[in-house]
């Protein structure tokens, strides 16, 4: 059946439709979805103005469908993603950005209570196998995009449980365990063969992989600390950041020290801090070569730790000293009794590298118990040393292929570029793809991305300022370490959230251009047109006034020159 098209009761064929007056026309109108800059900015490739649509119109499976499509751990970055996209957000131009990963998160708990299937067909036995190594989130979301594609996935993982370092690190408080393992074990039973205990260079080679797989994809993550002295000296009993976290995630228990000074801007150490303060150590220093998150100050001048975390950690108590690093320790025999701090920034040489430069004159002194390194991990180069460049990463290209290796991709923090848990999801979306394109032998596309909507070509008049929902946050005197410290939306937040997007680059079905077109040569479809959207162009009759590009509320048409 054709598509129904709705003109309206005052023109009969028969009258004035028989004069074609679009002949006269120089620009014609056209529907152009173009990219949301919220949809641009997400790392893992999330598409938030399609899921806040759904979400909108009460259709809530399909939007959660429509995010694990980019995404399988939406109750995961809901809770722990930067948000880059709130960032982005045009709305933000306006009033507030959209509270786009509280929706997300209400979306990913909603699929939890409700116990949905992630969408997966069967594959075939006799399908084509790829080997992923690592069960953290690169690992988890290769091997969900290569089982939607069609391939068998055998998922090896170190440890006898999937997650990485959003199990073995990510604070409960941050991060509830129930909600992570709702969210894992649904997805592992999607048709990835989880293969727990088996580490790469101890229980099998890379070798034996690449005999029995089409393809291999690797992101073992960064499981390496870094060495850290000053001018070659180390406190006897000195405890590496990362290391003392997972100890507290796993045993629940950390030393009973008076005063402790973190040493690092990242989110290891203040996750640190904050457990330290939970756990009752008095005070507690955070020293950081970087500036505190400011208005204005970009990476790599500012602490990569989430700056709502780093909020967080000052409500509890924790002291940041920023653009300071450390100069000298300050040692009872081999036992830390203060450190000597100095005014240190990065500052970038010619050449793009970044140098330390200390400001003589600036010293002071910090009396603590201890000092406690968490200045980062490199990859573990056990039964991979062969692959990893000078800095002991592994060098992958933005699909993840290494190169001069074929069969072999890589991705996640053990690529060593963006350590975030949306990027490691995107990297293993991207090299999934990539596999799928190798082994059936297709180039990769045009990856040219389209500009996204900006503020100015959105039309604002049709929008009422809607403040934004806030979800609830545990006060600070009720934090313990294990109740999590922001809440959830309300069912109804969640909708009011989605009603307040904009639409960027997407018809809103809001009728402005059929009512407001002076010739009717906007015809509306009772059944969404190929487009999408509900509206076709009549060109017989439309004259290229552009009214209705121009009284589209969300640039979603543009006028183009006639052809
Ligand atoms: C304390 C802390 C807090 C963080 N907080 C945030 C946050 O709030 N938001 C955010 O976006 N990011 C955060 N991050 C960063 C984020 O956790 C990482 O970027 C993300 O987990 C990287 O995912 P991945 O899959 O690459 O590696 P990982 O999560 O490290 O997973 C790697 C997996 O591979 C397994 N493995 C390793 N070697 C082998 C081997 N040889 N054989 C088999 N398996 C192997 C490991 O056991 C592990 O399960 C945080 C990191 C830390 C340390
Ligand atoms: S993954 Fe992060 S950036 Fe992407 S939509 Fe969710 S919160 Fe936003
Ligand atoms: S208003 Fe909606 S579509 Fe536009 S950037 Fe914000 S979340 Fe995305």
């Amino acid at each position: 059946m054709g598509l129904k098209l709705t003109r309206g009761a005052f023109a009969h064929p028969g009258t004035s439709l028989r004069y074609h007056t679009g002949s006269w026309r120089m620009e014609r109108p056209v529907h152009v979805h173009r990219p949301a800059p919220c949809h641009s900015v997400c790392p893992a490739g999330e598409d938030a103005q399609a899921w806040l649509g759904l979400v909108a119109e009460e259709r809530y499976r399909e939007a959660w469908e429509t995010i694990v499509a980019a995404n399988p751990l939406p109750a995961v970055t809901g809770r722990v993603c930067h948000h880059p996209c709130e960032q982005a957000c045009n709305r933000g131009h306006y009033d507030e950005p959209i509270a786009i990963h509280h929706v997300e998160r209400w979306l990913g708990d909603q699929a939890i209570a409700s116990g949905w299937d992630y969408p997966a067909a069967a594959v075939a036995h006799d399908a084509p196998a790829v080997a992923v190594i690592g069960g953290g989130p690169a690992g988890c979301s290769a091997a969900w995009q290569l089982t939607c594609l069609g391939y068998r996935v055998d998922l090896f993982e170190a440890l006898p449980v999937a997650g990485g370092l959003l199990r073995s690190a990510l604070p409960p408080y941050r991060l509830p365990r129930d909600i992570l393992d709702a969210e894992l074990e649904r997805l592992l039973a999607s048709g990835i063969a989880f293969r727990p205990a088996q580490r790469l260079g101890r229980d099998f080679s890379l070798d034996e992989l690449k005999t029995e797989y089409a393809a291999v994809f690797m992101a073992p993550g960064t499981q390496r600390s870094r060495d850290w002295d000053v001018d070659g000296a180390t406190p006897h009993d000195l405890h590496i950041g990362l290391d003392l976290l997972k100890r507290w995630v796993d045993i629940g228990s950390i030393p009973s020290w008076s005063s402790a000074a973190i040493i690092g801007g990242g989110n290891t150490a203040i996750d640190l801090a904050r457990v330290l303060r939970h756990c009752g150590v008095e005070t507690v220093h955070v020293v950081t070569h970087q500036s505190l998150p400011h208005a204005g100050v970009e990476q790599p001048d500012t602490m990569p730790a989430i700056a709502r975390e780093i909020e967080q950690a000052m409500e509890e108590g924790v002291i940041f000293h920023e653009h300071r690093g450390v100069q000298r320790l300050v040692l009872r025999g081999e036992q830390v009794t203060g450190l000597e701090l100095v005014h240190r920034k990065q500052l970038r040489e010619t050449d793009n590298t970044l140098r330390h430069v200390s400001f003589e004159g600036t010293e002071s002194l910090l009396h603590v118990d201890q000092v406690i390194p968490a200045i980062g991990q490199t990859v573990d180069p056990a039964g991979l040393a062969s692959l990893l460049d000078q800095r002991d990463y592994l060098l992958a290209s933005e699909h993840g292929r290494i190169s001069g290796h074929p069969g072999l991709y890589a991705g996640g923090d053990a690529c060593g570029r963006h350590g975030s848990v949306s990027a490691a999801i995107g990297d293993g979306r991207r090299a999934a793809l990539a596999i799928a394109r190798d082994l059936q032998r297709q180039a990769d596309p045009d990856s040219r991305p389209a500009d996204p909507v900006t503020p100015a070509q959105l039309n604002m008049n049709y929008f009422e300022p809607r403040p934004r929902q806030h979800a609830p946050v545990l006060p600070v005197a009720e934090r313990s370490g294990e109740a999590e410290v922001i809440g959830g939306l309300t069912p109804q937040q969640a909708a009011q959230e989605s009603q307040r997007c904009l639409s960027c680059g997407n018809c809103l079905a809001c009728d402005n251009c059929w009512t407001l077109c002076p010739d009717v040569a906007v015809l509306k479809t009772r059944r969404p047109a190929e487009d999408g959207s509900h509206y076709v162009f009549d060109y017989d009759f439309c004259k290229g006034c552009g009214l209705c590009a121009r009284e589209c509320p969300t640039a979603y048409i543009m006028m183009e020159a006639e052809p």
